[in-house]
């Protein structure tokens, strides 16, 4: 089709707009975001954000505008948000590297739309997974799917599948990023890996991920909404008709949140925090939208300019498909950040 078509020419990467609805517990519930319908034309989708700035005495209201892949509003569903991605998620499976992130400030959605029990992403992709390699077993493929959970935070790689019964791996544990330039394979040392071979044990991980993230969040406050976490699936397939075989990777990412922090309010740890998420969120825009700028010499992109960019360097090239979601909340009240990250997003795009 002509929009298939589109998004070929504009590469692999693809952004996503998705509007968060607002919450019971916002009294606050004007709303400034306008959107307009799917345009087949030109593959895109616009939104205008209206901000009603208070100078002294008067009220100026300004517009501002931006233009997406797509955009989400706050009547779709995750099931709806799948029904767009299953098919990114699904070419996994024929050998490419797949890369979906969710950006935005904390509270916005991106925890919603990557995990929300039985229907985020990662658990619906986990179950369509099954369902494919299920029906591709008649072509004679045999998959072996194998997973990672991790956390960056303060830019240390932190494993979210480690034993905690066994006291022997600790949050201190070292995990160092290894790229082999041969196979284009990575890998994290020391880090525990799960093969995902019914939906029990899918159960079972996201279940001890989940734990030990809330456990970290009592230790400091919103531990979750300051570092990035990272589902990593590899799927690793063999036909035993013709011999063929495959190797994708699928990396499921919910960023820490995008929220301007002032430095200048902020000391210790808090500090640190806020730098390291600045410079890898602003590191991870620079590796995109080199990118999909194709003026930029390949070799110069700066991959090595944070931990998150550095793991993803081999899945954000070559075989590779990439989707941002830039989650936004449509309160008013939102308005400075939902337009910061919508900046960000479409710097990128
Ligand atoms: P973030 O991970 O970006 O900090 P969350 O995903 O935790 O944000 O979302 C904040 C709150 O908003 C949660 O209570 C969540 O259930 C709710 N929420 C987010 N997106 C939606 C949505 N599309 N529909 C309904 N509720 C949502
Ligand atoms: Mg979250």
């Amino acid at each position: 089709t002509l929009h298939n078509n589109l998004q070929e020419l504009r590469g692999n990467i693809r952004v996503y707009c998705r509007i968060r609805p607002v919450l019971p517990r916002e009294t606050q519930n004007t709303t400034h975001l306008k959107v307009t319908p799917f345009d087949d034309t030109n593959g895109t989708q616009e939104i205008d954000v209206t901000k009603r700035s208070v100078h002294a005495n008067s009220t100026t209201p300004q517009t501002f505008h931006f233009k997406f892949d797509k955009i989400f509003n706050t009547k779709d569903s995750n099931s709806d948000v799948f029904d767009e991605v299953g098919q990114l998620v699904q070419s996994a499976l024929d050998g490419y590297n797949v890369c979906i992130f969710a950006y935005g400030q904390t509270g916005s959605g991106k925890t919603y739309t990557m995990l929300n029990p039985q229907d985020g992403i990662i658990p619906l992709t986990i179950v369509h997974i099954f369902d494919w390699t299920e029906n591709l077993k008649e072509r004679g493929w045999k998959y072996t799917i194998t997973c990672q959970f991790i956390e960056i935070y303060n830019e240390n790689i932190v494993d979210l599948l480690r034993n905690t019964e066994s006291g022997e791996d600790t949050e201190q544990t070292k995990h160092d990023i290894r790229h082999n330039m041969e196979t284009q394979r990575t890998t994290i040392t020391n880090i525990t890996t799960c093969e995902l071979d019914c939906e029990a044990t899918v159960n079972s991980v996201l279940k001890k991920a989940s734990k030990l993230r809330s456990t970290a969040s009592t230790k400091s406050n919103e531990h979750s909404s300051r570092s990035h976490s990272i589902f990593i699936v590899h799927l690793a397939g063999e036909n035993s008709n013709t011999g063929e075989r495959s190797e994708g990777t699928l990396n499921l990412i919910d960023l820490a949140g995008s929220e301007r922090i002032n430095v200048a309010h902020v000391d210790g740890e808090r500090l640190r925090e806020t730098q390291h998420i600045n410079k890898s969120l602003s590191c991870l825009g620079d590796v995109i939208h080199a990118l999909n700028d194709s003026s930029v010499n390949k070799r110069h992109i700066p991959f090595r300019n944070s931990k998150l960019t550095y793991l993803l360097q081999n899945s954000l090239t070559g075989n590779s498909k990439t989707l941002m979601f830039v989650n936004i909340s449509s309160a008013s009240n939102h308005v400075n950040e939902t337009l910061n990250s919508l900046r960000f997003a479409s710097k990128v795009n």
